[in-house]
This record gives C-alpha cells, sequence and structure tokens, in this order.
C-alpha cells in the first residue's frame, strides 16, 4: 500500500511509529511518500525518493526546538547539498562544549529557542559542532519584539526595536540556507 504525506495510518494503540511515521495526538501520520510496510507491531514507510541519511561530516540545517543549560536539540530539516527535507523526527543534540571554541558557560547565552543553525554532524548519534566559522547561527529572531535580527558587527541587532543580541552566528548568517 502507497501513502502520500499526512495520510492516517492508524493510532498508537495498533502500531508503534517507525521510520517515515509520526505521532500526533495519539494518531500515526505519514511523513514520506512510499510504500507502508509493517513488522510486528512497527509500521514504517520505505520511501520513494530516499531520504538522505545522516554520517560524520555532513553539514546539517535545522530549527532549535528547545534550550536548556548545557544542551540544545535542534530539529534536522535539510542536509546541505540534498534538495529533499529530512525525515521529520530527526533530532540533532548540540552540547555546550560543541558550539564554540572558546570557553561557553552555559549554551543560552549564544543559542536560542527559534533560531536556525547550520552545523556539522559529529557521528551517528547526531551530535552537532556549530564550532567552525560557517556553522552557528544563521537566522535568528528578535527576543523582544520578533523581529528578525540583522548582522552588525560581532552581533545581531533588531532594525525595528533596536534591541541587540549575543549568538555564535555563523558566517552565512542572513544568506537564506546555502
Ligand atoms: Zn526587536
Amino acid at each position: 500500500m502507497f501513502v502520500l504525506p499526512g495520510d492516517r495510518i492508524g493510532c498508537v494503540e495498533e502500531f508503534e511509529a517507525g521510520e517515515g511515521v509520526y505521532e500526533e495526538n495519539g494518531e500515526l501520520y505519514a511523513n514520506v511518500a512510499g510504500r507502508l510496510i509493517v513488522e510486528g507491531r512497527t509500521v514504517r514507510i520505505e520511501p520513494i525518493n530516499k531520504i538522505p541519511k545522516l554520517d560524520k561530516g555532513d553539514v546539517v540545517v535545522g530549527k532549535v526546538i528547545d534550550v536548556k543549560n548545557t544542551v540544545a536539540m535542534v530539529k534536522l530539516t535539510r542536509k546541505i547539498g540534498h534538495d529533499r527535507e529530512l525525515a521529520r523526527s530527526l533530532i540533532g543534540i548540540l552540547h555546550v562544549s560543541n558550539v564554540q571554541n572558546e570557553f561557553l558557560k552555559s549554551i543560552n547565552s549564544v543559542i536560542k529557542f527559534g533560531d536556525i543553525v547550520k552545523a556539522e554532524v559529529l557521528d551517528e548519534s547526531l551530535k552537532l559542532s556549530t564550532k567552525s566559522k560557517g556553522m552557528g547561527v544563521i537566522k535568528s529572531k528578535c527576543g523582544k519584539c520578533g523581529s528578525e535580527l540583522v548582522l552588525d558587527g560581532d552581533k545581531l541587532k533588531c532594525p525595528k526595536c533596536g534591541n541587540v543580541e549575543s549568538r555564535k552566528i555563523s558566517s552565512d548568517y542572513g544568506k537564506g540556507v546555502l
């Protein structure tokens, strides 16, 4: 059986979500177009178009969905060099020790919720690094008014309210996803 993204597959009482399947409010939906495969209780989708796998050294783009003191969780959306979107379920982990070369006490001071970051994949468990110059925040919004921040020296400035914020800024900031 073929399914399309957004098709309802079942509910969590019937199946466990495998690759290409996501859960929302107890219901399971297809995240990609492909062939539905049921193995025991697990349901997964074999995509028609192969989703790129992530390996050490790959460069990815994602959105920061949670920031704690020592880690930020990044929902990965793209692999640089691929035009296909990544599976919805891929979450990368950026640890405070992998953000920048200089010592950083709290990740919160340079990476904020909602930031779009470019990062290097460190291993298959999707640990990320933004240490090199091109890596870091490429798009960010003002914490006060929500406008898009623009580059101002080594800081980011809000063109609307003048608020100045610190980030680990990528050399590709504001250039769009490259
Ligand atoms: Zn502002």
